[in-house]
């Protein structure tokens, strides 16, 4: 296993925030992000790749407050379609233009809300990296799928299904979340030993798809209530390489605190 892989934390802010509290917590995520710590004397971003996931109305708004800070900037959805008659879509082509770099593909909240399937998924994959995105494709079993024991098997088909048109060359532009759906919003958050088993098997998978190398340098971030107080021995288990944050990553100093855990994560 490759011990260099930087970890990754996303905000994902779903449908929260208006324009001024969006822009407000880019500026607070924004500041403690790039300031030397006292422990170390490193920022954050000198550690960690953080992304922040605002609505779509305020990108542009948040783009403008992180300017050329090292947070990148990204979206909760992406369209599958390249453009046309398509109400209420966003291409990927316009996230590129607005100068958005990553998006997330596949939250359980569109998969289990919105049924999306994972066939649209891998199409939604394809073409945000056609255009440049960084994709982090979400994956997650329900708790009847975990009380069946079928929790492994559903990762497997969700991995296989959403990166059935990704290329070893595409990899670098790709990380996977592991969000259990019952630990999503919930309190509920996985056990480490268990969440580490889980992101193990998408490692295995990812090796059976592609090859041993790349599974080892793809980063499998870690989804579901993740808080400061459960963050610290979440991301010190080997295979987990950062999070995927929601309720948190609205209080700017309990996102940060998560980040630093990851920027102190052992390499
Ligand atoms: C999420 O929505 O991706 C998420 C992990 O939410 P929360 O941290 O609130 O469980």
């Amino acid at each position: 296993m490759s011990a260099r892989r930087i970890p990754c934390v996303g905000g994902n802010w779903k449908m929260n925030t208006d324009r001024a509290t969006a822009r407000s917590l880019a500026d607070a995520i924004s500041e403690g992000v790039s300031s030397p710590r006292a422990e170390t004397g490193a920022t954050i971003a000198d550690r960690v790749d953080v992304i922040v996931f605002p609505p779509f109305p305020y990108l542009e708004t948040v783009g403008d407050a992180l300017g050329q800070r090292s947070i990148l900037l990204g979206a909760q959805d992406v369209s599958a379609e390249d453009g046309g008659a398509y109400t209420g879509q966003v291409s990927a082509n316009m996230l590129a233009d607005l100068g958005v770099q990553a998006v997330l593909v596949g939250h359980s909240e569109r998969r289990h809300g919105l049924g999306e399937t994972d066939d649209l998924l891998a199409r939604k994959t394809r073409i945000a990296l056609d255009y440049g995105l960084i994709v982090t494709l979400c994956i997650g079993e329900t708790l009847p799928e975990r009380r069946a024991q079928e929790h492994l098997r559903v990762l497997e088909r969700q991995l296989r299904e959403g990166l059935a048109d990704v290329e070893a060359d595409d990899l670098g532009q790709i990380v996977i979340a592991y969000e259990p759906v019952w630990a999503i919003g919930t309190g509920n958050t996985a056990t480490p030993a268990d969440a580490q088993a889980a992101h193990a098997h998408v490692r295995s998978v990812l090796s059976e798809i592609f090859d041993a190398p790349a599974a080892a340098a793809l980063r499998v971030i870690y989804g579901g209530s993740m808080n400061p107080a459960n963050a610290a021995e979440l991301l010190r288990q080997p295979d987990i390489d950062g999070g995927l944050i929601g309720g948190a990553s609205l209080k700017p100093a309990d996102f940060l605190a998560i980040a630093a855990a990851a920027a102190a994560r052992p390499s």
